[in-house]
């Protein structure tokens, strides 16, 4: 595997493929098997496969959640080497914000919505570093988890409103055994907090109304942020103690 931390670099490398399909993996690193799950998809369906990790600042609402998230980058080169990955892209903030962030893409609609209500700037900050991404990338098809489902639908809407040349392609939640949705977070959480974690799954899953799903949260020891049905799949973020859990699942 090839490691670029370099823009121009990446760029000049990635262009003698031009007749070949890059499939891309944007990641925040901390890798697990729900990453590595996008990452086989992208290498059935592409000739080349690019992994970025990058810690994107922009998209944290808050200092603590930025400030605690786990880096890990030893163990996530030595898992992409291993499943053979191509092109692993660390930049760095300087070198991705030229602008320091002065130009940013805002989706002004359902970015508002679920996760956005109360994480106010988050998508912003999620499209602009993807925008950024697939400009350097220039993959074929670009990867991204149905974890994070209120992510991809905006994504995938960013690139069919902005005519952009990729195809956004959505893959399956892997989940622990307990049904707890893989996550990078997940790490921060202790034996028998994982194990509470594994009812926010069941019960988004179950068939109570979205308040009894709340109360009954509440009354574990989460703190819901917000329970929501919307075309079919409901969707929940809930925190236990300071760390933030999201999920969705189809009725
Ligand atoms: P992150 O590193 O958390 O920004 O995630 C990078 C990509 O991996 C995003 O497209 C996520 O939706 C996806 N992802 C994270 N966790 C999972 C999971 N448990 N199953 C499938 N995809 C995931």
């Amino acid at each position: 595997m090839k490691i670029f931390s370099d823009i121009i670099e990446i760029k000049k490398e990635l262009r003698q493929f031009k007749n070949l399909s890059i499939g891309f993996v944007p990641t925040m690193g901390a890798l697990h098997q729900g990453h590595i799950s996008l990452v086989e998809k992208a290498k059935e369906e592409n000739d080349i496969v690019v992994v970025s990790i990058f810690i994107n600042p922009t998209q944290f609402d808050n200092k603590n959640d930025l400030n605690n998230y786990p880096s890990t980058l030893e163990d996530d080169i030595s898992i992409l080497d291993k499943i053979k990955v191509d092109y692993l892209f660390t930049p760095n903030f300087e070198n991705l914000y030229p602008d320091n962030f002065t130009y940013q893409v805002e989706e002004s609609s359902f970015s508002k919505k679920l996760c956005g209500k109360s994480r106010a700037g988050h998508f912003t900050g999620v499209l602009t570093v993807v925008m950024k991404l697939l400009n350097i990338v220039e993959p074929a098809r670009a990867y991204f988890g149905e974890k994070d489902r209120q992510q991809f639908l905006l994504i995938r809407g960013m690139v069919d409103a902005f005519f952009m040349d990729v195809e956004i392609v959505a893959s399956p939640t892997i989940r622990e055994n307990n049904g707890l949705a893989m996550s990078s977070r997940n790490r921060r959480l202790n034996d028998e907090e994982k194990q509470i974690a594994s009812l926010f799954p069941k019960l988004l899953g179950s068939n109570k109304s979205d308040s009894e799903i709340i109360d009954e949260l509440n009354n574990k020891g989460f703190n819901t942020d917000y329970i929501e049905k919307l075309d079919g799949i409901r969707y929940g973020a809930v925190y236990l103690g300071n760390i933030r859990l999201i999920d969705n699942v189809k009725l």
